[in-house]
């Protein structure tokens, strides 16, 4: 297979990387915004490509698995006319730019952070250069709305991490401007420093210009992998890196006390008004952000008869359609529904990576077991709350970083044998594992303990406001004394 660019350690749509389904590939959708000629595009490249579907990624880009040939020229070309691959193909890893899903319609934000995501899409596009940084360098932009993204939700399984994280706050200044999160050892460091709009592109040209100087010191010093962006900010220090950044734009920053507005949990999923209170958008959502070639075509003939001209992935993998009047909120809903969608935030949400046998590192099979238990659920269950349900093949955990409310993680095997059909579960949200760890149980006795634990946290919890893991702590339930029903 001869890919137009070099191989990297994320896919992408000039190389795709290898599972043993065939070669994955990525198309970066800068804050997830898609337009309807570029959904036909993506629509058109899954049957010429022979593939069944596109998948929604936790970074609100599309993935498509399974493809046994590389894209050709003129599908490349259609790709990159309609803004859905990079001009330069070495700088198409760097469209990581992940914004809240409601920009510009959230009827809380602070700033419509799009006109910021395009400057800064642009920027990084006009040097090829900076196609040597590391393919994970990622910068996410928040207007401080109901839907953030960042740590700003009290859910937070909901938290989504980038490198560079930007999110709007009020001071006491008339400019709304931003307040500067760096991720550093997986976690977001608030610096105190707030940026103006004017002073975002400038900030962000040097940020990039020291990482990349640094990115070619470590090469040279024949340091194997691309760094990170966090490697420099520990060898630095935070506030010797601040002070570089400073330097180099010939701009001092200024520092608040304020924190962060709360953002308000779910908001992705289901019907809420926008900031103009005629429109609604609707937040929905498929298994796994699976979207077939056939309820994609659906999707679009959908949208055409709304005259809906874009929809917005979000970073948990579901779909926001913006801009619906009031009239044709109920008959889009039915028509999502229809098609396969959920329309509401009231069904558990599962995750899971690729697991066995599509990815070399799985140690067990993850999406059959989302499969089963999403039947399960369905059937067994009245559940009243999208609760988290993160299942994991390997602890890369690369489908979810946020910890869940409920975890699923492939036992390892003391044969290494695979597939090992054994899972470990956890429970909690706050940290990883809220420290209660369930049973190491079968592919079948997880489904059938998931469900029962669901079904009594509905019948015995105290409110609708008690989550699953208070009601764990408070009942102190017995989760083992489940498992010899299941046996
Ligand atoms: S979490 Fe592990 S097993 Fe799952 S897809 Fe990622 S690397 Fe593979």
């Amino acid at each position: 297979m001869s890919w137009l660019t070099q191989a990297n350690a994320c896919p992408g749509v000039f190389y795709g990387t290898r599972a043993q389904d065939g070669f994955l590939l990525r198309i970066r959708i800068p804050a997830g915004t898609l337009h309807l000629n570029q959904l036909k595009v993506i629509a058109n490249l899954l049957t010429t490509l022979q593939c069944d579907q596109v998948q929604v990624t936790n970074r609100a880009n599309l993935q498509i698995r399974g493809v046994q040939r590389a894209i050709d020229l003129s599908e490349l070309n259609q790709l990159q006319a309609v803004g859905l691959a990079a001009t330069h193909p070495q700088t198409d890893h760097l469209r990581n730019l992940m914004a809240s899903p409601t920009a510009g319609i959230d009827s809380e934000e602070l700033l419509d952070t799009r006109p910021c995501i395009q400057q800064i899409d642009q920027f990084l596009q006009q040097h090829p250069e900076y196609g040597e940084l590391s393919a994970k360098f990622s910068i996410g932009l928040d207007g401080g709305g109901s839907v953030g993204i960042g740590t700003r939700s009290p859910v937070a399984w909901e938290h989504r991490l980038n490198d560079v994280q930007l999110t709007a706050i009020q001071t006491n200044q008339q400019e709304i401007p931003f307040l500067l999160q760096l991720a550093v050892k997986k976690q977001l460091i608030d610096t105190g420093y707030i940026i103006t709009s004017d002073q975002l592109l400038p900030t962000i040209a040097s940020l990039t210009a020291i990482y990349y100087e640094y990115s070619n010191q470590e090469a040279k010093a024949g340091r194997q992998g691309k760094p990170r962006l966090h490697s420099l900010i520990e060898n630095l220090g935070l506030e010797q890196f601040l002070q570089v950044i400073q330097e180099r734009s010939q701009q001092s920053l200024e520092t608040t006390q304020q924190s962060l507005p709360v953002s308000r949990p779910y908001r992705q999923f289901g019907c809420y008004p926008q900031s103009n209170p005629d429109l609604f958008y609707l937040g929905i959502r498929s298994f796994l952000g699976q979207i077939t070639g056939s309820q994609l075509t659906a999707l679009i003939k959908i949208l055409e008869a709304l005259n809906c001209q874009e929809i917005r992935l979000t970073p948990w993998q579901s779909l926001i359609i913006p801009n619906l009047n009031k009239s044709e909120v109920i008959e889009a809903q039915q028509r999502f529904q229809e098609l396969g969608f959920a329309t509401t935030a009231k069904e558990p949400v599962i995750i899971a990576c690729a697991g066995h046998p599509v990815c070399q590192a799985a140690i067990a099979p993850t999406q059959p077991l989302a499969e089963r238990l999403q039947q399960a659920i369905d059937q067994v269950c009245r559940v009243l709350d999208p609760i988290n349900i993160h299942i994991s093949a390997c602890s890369k955990f690369c489908a979810q970083s946020s910890p869940a409310e409920i975890t699923i993680l492939a036992a390892d095997s003391p044969e290494e044998q695979k597939p090992n059909e054994r899972y470990n579960i956890f429970f909690g949200d706050s940290a990883r594992f809220d420290r209660i760890s369930g049973p190491s149980l079968s592919f079948h006795q997880v489904i059938s303990f998931i469900t029962e634990v669901l079904k009594r946290y509905q019948e015995y919890r105290q409110s609708t406001s008690e989550s699953l893991v208070q009601f764990l702590l408070r009942s102190q339930f017995d989760l083992n004394a489940i498992v010899p029903v299941l046996l």
